[in-house]
């Protein structure tokens, strides 16, 4: 790529190329907006990046990002319900929606229906904990609908089995093979508002 003599702008375009939605003609977009304003968005957004880098890290009791100086909103008290999802991204789609304003559980992935050790990686014990210690009533698992979501949310169930929690699951009508993060508002607003109980098998 040799948009010009400067190794560090082809370096950054082709840092900024590999973020979601961008390629290489909207990276050196960006590039150019970025070197004609240096005072208004580069220096903040360097600054932003170096404190995000520095102290925002996965909470490993639910698995959502916190600041490593403060304490996560999981360890509050008390608290009733606890959504499920595979990814953050996932979460950040329901809360748009404004069905749920409860907390939520970060698996940080699914399992693989080949994998040997399920809970490889996955917080699924650290779920088991705050189910325990914080007498929650209602565990909604938001995984997809595909076959490692499906998998993962049976899992997760069998590992529940022995609490008293309520478990229940977005309403079927979720299309099949249906990634949370890609469905759209209605659809997914009803799907929670549906959602049932899970039948143990
Ligand atoms: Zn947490």
């Amino acid at each position: 790529m040799h948009t010009n003599n400067v190794k560090e702008i082809d370096d950054l375009i082709k840092i900024i190329s590999k973020l979601p939605g961008l390629g290489p003609k909207s990276a050196k977009r960006i590039v150019l907006k970025l070197i004609n304003n240096r005072e208004d968005i580069t220096k903040p957004l360097v600054n932003t990046l170096a404190q995000i880098y520095k102290n925002i890290i996965r909470c490993k009791l639910c698995g959502n990002l916190k600041s490593k100086n403060t304490d996560c909103s999981c360890t509050n008290k008390s608290y009733d319900q606890i959504c499920v999802v595979e990814n953050i991204a996932d979460m950040w789609v329901i809360e748009n929606t404004g069905i749920y304003k409860g907390h939520y559980h970060i698996l940080g992935g699914t399992i693989n229906s080949l994998q040997s050790k399920k809970d490889d990686g996955l917080l699924i014990s650290a779920l088991v904990n705050r189910v325990n210690k914080n007498s929650v009533k209602e565990v909604i698992l938001a995984t997809s609908a595909t076959i490692e979501g499906q998998t993962t949310a049976h899992y997760i169930q069998d590992t529940l089995k022995n609490t008293k929690v309520k478990i229940s699951k977005l309403a079927q009508g979720l299309p099949v093979g249906g990634e949370i993060e890609f469905l759209d508002d209605g659809t997914l607003f009803s799907a929670f508002k549906n959602r049932g109980p899970v039948v143990s098998d």
